[in-house]
């Protein structure tokens, strides 16, 4: 954690009210949900009030689809942070759906023109291209040059007789530095000469999401912006906007962006990015939880990992957000989802793992009694192995169809010799000669009788026996999933695999 001077440092008993704003362009991206769990546990730390708003102003068919709405629902009610205000139950200070409030952001703009603080810009298409070529060319940073920013009442009304259409751009001062301070990056100066006059109002009268972003957090009365590092090159702008306006700033509160192990962009490149992604390979709402909450933020106690979100919620605080960018490490994810599914409820995680065997084919989709008594059995044993709920069909496979062949560790190892056969046929007497629940004593005490029978330690039996009923090396503990087999079942099992038995020829004696 880095010390910041104390000016930035909010106090806890301040009520803050923070928003998670997605646009219904993309499916949520884990990046996003990371956003909206630090707004959830800033509100719930100091008592405050979690916003979500729809910013749905981009309606270009090619991104904006209905159906994102819902896939950010699901994603807030999958972690739990449901918001306290939104489109789904609305506060006081909607509408919560910016296409709704059209009219107040022409408003906005409406007043800002009349106090000479934005302008409308005839620029055609042609126009701002030629300005974007010619700062090339003279190797200029690329911006509009503001041109139209003074127009004079003639000039302004041969445009409109001429039937150009405008925007609105905020007129950034000229002179001087924007100045603020950011709880994460601390103190901020940018000189507004290089601070373009950002586009507020579109000729299609729709507002960009500078402006309706900013309309919205001022009435919203957000005191907090928390959003990605992505947006602070428009900071300035957005600064400015409030200023114009006579509001408040927000606070704000920009957050690394999330990096792939290569310390690069996190892109499909190096796994699943949507969060709905996580949620169809697996992971638990805990999980997802206690993993995102890590994505830049830390506790400050040595290496702590594992934390409920009761721990999370009552340690979060915003100034301990690092400026480091944060690392998605999918292996330690794995591990860590692991640990929640062997802390997991055992009939909930039974509740998990159905529809993934259902999918597979191993269960029917409206389990009857009989295969939920038999899920009920296995799910414990796959459950030590298992890092996320799609495993549980290849954790759990021998357990519904009979291998037909061991794998080619088990072959090499156990079924190469005449051993096998011994081993195999010794097992199989003394399981004929227990008792018929094949029950986790029975099966050991069979497996000790086996070695003695055989003249062996009982180790080559029990390996020689997992290889002959999963096909596999690893696995679940035998007796364990000898008693969840069945005595017939194992003894069909043993019948099968004696024909595996594939001893290498005897090496030839050289003459
Ligand atoms: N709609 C913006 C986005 O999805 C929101 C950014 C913000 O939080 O202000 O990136």
């Amino acid at each position: 954690m880095h010390i910041r001077p104390e000016a930035y440092v909010y106090s806890t008993r301040m009520k803050l009210r923070v928003r998670y704003a997605p646009s219904p362009t993309g499916s949520p991206h884990v990046g996003n949900l990371r956003t909206a769990l630090f707004d959830w546990l800033i509100a719930r730390r100091t008592g405050g009030t979690f916003i979500a708003r729809l910013e749905d102003t981009d309606r270009d068919p090619a991104r904006y689809k209905p159906q994102f709405i819902g896939e950010i629902a699901e994603s807030l009610r999958y972690l739990g942070i449901e918001p306290d205000e939104w489109w789904e139950s609305p506060g006081e200070f909607g509408a919560y759906l910016q296409s709704d409030r059209l009219d107040r952001y022409r408003e906005v703009a409406e007043q800002l023109i009349a106090s000479g603080k934005a302008y409308r810009c005839y620029c055609t298409r042609e126009e701002l291209q030629a300005i974007r070529e010619e700062q090339i060319a003279k190797g200029l940073p690329t911006s509009y040059d503001r041109r139209h920013r003074h127009l004079t009442t003639e000039e302004r009304e041969n445009f409109e007789a001429e039937g150009r259409s405008f925007v609105v751009r905020l007129a950034i001062p000229l002179e001087g530095c924007t100045e603020y301070d950011d709880l994460v990056y601390g103190h901020i100066s940018v000189e507004n000469r290089v601070v373009e006059d950002v586009v507020l109002l579109k000729s299609t009268g729709w507002p960009t999401y500078h402006l309706a972003a900013m309309v919205d957090d001022h009435d919203m009365q957000i005191t907090h912006v928390i959003r990605g590092e992505d947006w602070m090159p428009s900071t300035p702008q957005h600064v400015q906007l409030h200023r114009s306006m006579g509001w408040t700033p927000p606070v704000w509160v920009h957050v690394p962006l999330i990096l792939g192990t290569d310390r690069k962009k996190l892109s499909k490149r190096h796994g699943s990015t949507q969060f709905l992604d996580f949620i169809r390979e697996g992971y638990l709402p805990e999980a997802m939880f206690n993993f995102l909450a890590l994505l830049g933020w830390s506790p400050g106690e040595g290496d702590r990992e594992i934390m409920s979100a009761e721990e999370i919620s009552s340690a979060f605080s915003l100034e301990a957000i690092s400026r480091n960018p944060a690392v998605l490490d999918y292996d330690k994810l794995r591990w860590m989802n692991g640990e929640y599914i062997r802390k997991c409820e055992p009939d909930r995680l039974v509740q998990l793992c159905v529809p993934y065997l259902a999918r597979a084919g191993f269960v029917s989709e409206s389990v009857s009694e009989d295969e939920a008594a038999y899920v009920a059995k296995v799910v414990p044993l796959i459950a030590e192995r298992m890092k996320c709920l799609s495993e549980a069909p290849a954790q759990a496979d021998f357990f519904f169809r009979a291998p037909q062949a061991p794998d080619d560790k088990g072959r090499k190892k156990w079924f190469s010799s005449g051993r096998a056969t011994l081993l195999l046929e010794s097992a199989r007497g003394a399981i004929m000669r227990s008792s018929d629940s094949l029950t986790i004593e029975a099966a050991e005490q069979a497996i000790d009788e086996a070695a003695k029978a055989a003249g062996v330690e009982r180790g080559p039996v029990i390996h020689t026996l997992r290889t002959a009923l999963t096909g596999r090396t690893v696995g679940p503990g035998l007796f364990e999933l000898m008693a969840v087999l069945g005595r017939d079942e194992v003894l069909s099992r043993i019948a099968t695999a004696l024909t595996w038995v594939q001893p290498e020829p005897e090496p030839s004696e050289t003459v």
